[in-house]
């Protein structure tokens, strides 16, 4: 039955397919193209909301070397470097969200900054369709798509990650992914 998915309550959280965080792109996780086939495959499935988040940070944003931050420059809203990834399906998106947007906090998750202070609206988006369980995906692992999970679990969502259709920065993902196991958020492969 095509619709049993969707009576579930299952949201897909696609995380940061921009352009910056692939090969070429100005914070290139490694082989973080090699996921796009896999994205694209569980883009396909049912689910009642399927949503992408973008970093999307003001020029001057905190996070950045010049400003004192870990990382270099990367997704200025707007720039081609911020953009969707073009091999990502975007077809079935039915909501985005962007993160990052405070020039002087940093938003790892898709749904709150880095100090647990602002929302990104995920939340009550989530809450508005009812959403019970939620899927991530995307990049990268160990940074963006684990905040976010840690969120969703820490927000009562049932949270899978498909590890198939992620890649993270780190060269050992073990501790990571230990973590998260702990935290109650199932590790799956799409
Ligand atoms: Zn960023």
């Amino acid at each position: 039955m095509a619709s049993q998915r969707a009576l579930s309550r299952h949201a897909l959280i696609v995380i940061d397919i921009q352009n910056d965080f692939l090969p070429g792109g100005a914070l290139a996780i490694n082989e973080g193209d090699l996921i796009l086939p896999t994205v694209n495959a569980l883009l396909q499935q049912d689910f009642t909301a399927v949503i992408a988040s973008r970093d999307w940070h003001p020029e001057h944003h905190i996070s950045f070397t010049a400003q004192g931050g870990p990382w270099p420059v990367h997704c200025v809203a707007g720039t081609s470097g911020a953009a969707f990834a073009p091999g990502l399906d975007q077809r079935s998106l039915t909501h985005i969200i962007h993160k990052g947007t405070r020039e002087s906090c940093d938003s790892y998750s898709a749904f709150f900054d880095n100090e647990q202070q602002a929302s990104t609206g995920l939340d009550a988006l989530l809450r508005g369709f009812y959403i019970e369980k939620v899927t991530l995906c995307g990049l990268a692992l160990d940074v963006c798509v684990a905040a976010t999970a840690r969120d969703a679990r820490s927000q009562g969502f049932e949270t899978s990650i498909a590890l198939n259709a992620c890649k993270g920065i780190a060269a050992d993902e073990t501790p990571c992914l230990q973590e998260l196991s702990e935290l109650g958020i199932k590790l799956i492969t799409s």
